[in-house]
C-alpha cells in the first residue's frame, strides 16, 4: 500500500512524509516546488535512509504525472496538502488562489476517484470559520474573510458533495489551527512568510524587530490570539485518519489560545514594533478538540 502526499515537500507535508516513512509506509510525494525546494527531498532521504520517498516533480493537475504515479504505485490513500496558504498573498492573487487551491484540487481528486482511489485526507484551515471570540467547534458558523479561507472552504464543499455521490469514499477534512515548530535536525522547516514563528526566527537571526500587526483587538492584551499546535503533535493525529471510514471534519489544534505578546515574552531578546492591523486577521482563533479526542479514544 502506498500513500500519496501532494505538497509533500512543503512544511507540513515533509514532516508528514518523514513520519509515514518511519512507520514503513511507501510514500509518494507530488510537488511542483512552487513553494518549496528540492533540498527538502534530499533531506528526507537523509533522515530516512532505509525507506526513501518517491518524488514526482509536477503539478497536481498534470494528468500525465498522475497517470504515471498510479501506474507505478498502488496508491490507497491520499493526503492532499498542496496549495497556496498565504492570507496576505491571497488578496492580491485571488484568481491564482482559486485556480490552484480549488480548480486544481478538483481535477486531482476527480481523476483519482475515477481510477479507484477511495481514501482522501484534505488539509483545510481554521480560517474557514466566521470571525468569533468563541471557542470554535466543527459546527461553528462558516464565514471566511480571506480569499485563502474561501478557497479552502470551496474545496471542502466539493469534497462533501463528492461523498454524497460516492458513499464508498472515505474523506476526512482536517482544519488545522496554527502549526508551529520543526524537526529537531533543522532539515525540515516552516518557511511561511505570514507565520509568526519563522518571522521570530528571522528577527532573532538578523537582530531586527518583529512586526506585531495590531494591538487594539478585543483580547486581554490587544494582540491576536491563536491556537498553536506543535508540528509533531499535528502529524501524530494524521495517522488516525488513514483508515477512517466515511466523511468527517475535525479541528486540529490544542484548545488553548496564546496571544502574540505572550509568545513574544518567551523570547526575552526579541524586539518588536506595533504595526497597523493586517487585513484577513481575526482577533481570536481557538478550537475545541473534543471531537478529535473522542475519535482518538474510540479507535
Ligand atoms: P507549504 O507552502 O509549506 O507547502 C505546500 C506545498 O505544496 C509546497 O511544497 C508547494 O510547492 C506545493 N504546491 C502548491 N501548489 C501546488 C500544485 N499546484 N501542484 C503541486 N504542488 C503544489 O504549506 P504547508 O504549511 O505545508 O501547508 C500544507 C497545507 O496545510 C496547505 O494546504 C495549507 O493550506 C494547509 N494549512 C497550513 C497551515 C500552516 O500554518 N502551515 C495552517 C492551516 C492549513
Amino acid at each position: 500500500m502506498a500513500i500519496l502526499i501532494t505538497g509533500g515537500l512543503g512544511y507540513i507535508g515533509s514532516h508528514l512524509a518523514l513520519n509515514l516513512l518511519e512507520n514503513n509506509y511507501e510514500v509518494v510525494i507530488l510537488d511542483n516546488l512552487s513553494k518549496s525546494d528540492i533540498s527538502v527531498y534530499h533531506n528526507l532521504k537523509q533522515l530516512s535512509p532505509n525507506n526513501r520517498p518517491y518524488f514526482y516533480r509536477g503539478d497536481i493537475a498534470d494528468l500525465k504525472i498522475l497517470k504515471s504515479i498510479l501506474l507505478y504505485h498502488n496508491i490507497e490513500t491520499v493526503f492532499h496538502l498542496a496549495g497556496y496558504k498565504s492570507v496576505k498573498e491571497s488578496f492580491k492573487r485571488q484568481e491564482i488562489y482559486y485556480d490552484n487551491n480549488v480548480n486544481k484540487s478538483i481535477i486531482l481528486i476527480e481523476y483519482l476517484v475515477d481510477r479507484g482511489v477511495k481514501n482522501f485526507i484534505f488539509s483545510s484551515t481554521a480560517t474557514v470559520y466566521a470571525p468569533s471570540e468563541e471557542i470554535l467547534t466543527e459546527n461553528s458558523p462558516i464565514g471566511p474573510i480571506s480569499t485563502y479561507g474561501a478557497t479552502k472552504y470551496m474545496t471542502e464543499q466539493f469534497l462533501e458533495k463528492l461523498y454524497q455521490k460516492h458513499s464508498d469514499l472515505n474523506i476526512t477534512i482536517l482544519r488545522y489551527f496554527n502549526p508551529i515548530g520543526e524537526h529537531p535536525s533543522g532539515l525540515l522547516k516552516d518557511t511561511g512568510e505570514d507565520n509568526l514563528y519563522p518571522n521570530i526566527r528571522k528577527c532573532i537571526a538578523n537582530n531586527t524587530a518583529l512586526s506585531v500587526y495590531g494591538n487594539d483587538y478585543p483580547t486581554p492584551d490587544g494582540t491576536c490570539i491563536r491556537d498553536y499546535i506543535n508540528i509533531e503533535k499535528l502529524i501524530e493525529y494524521h495517522a488516525l485518519f488513514i483508515k477512517k471510514q466515511g466523511f468527517d471534519i475535525f479541528n486540529v489544534g490544542t484548545g488553548i489560545g496564546k496571544s502574540v505578546l505572550e509568545i513574544i515574552a518567551e523570547f526575552p531578546d526579541l524586539k518588536y514594533n506595533i504595526e497597523p492591523r493586517r487585513s484577513g486577521d481575526v482577533s481570536s482563533l481557538v478550537c475545541s478538540i473534543s471531537k478529535l479526542q473522542e475519535y482518538q479514544w474510540s479507535i
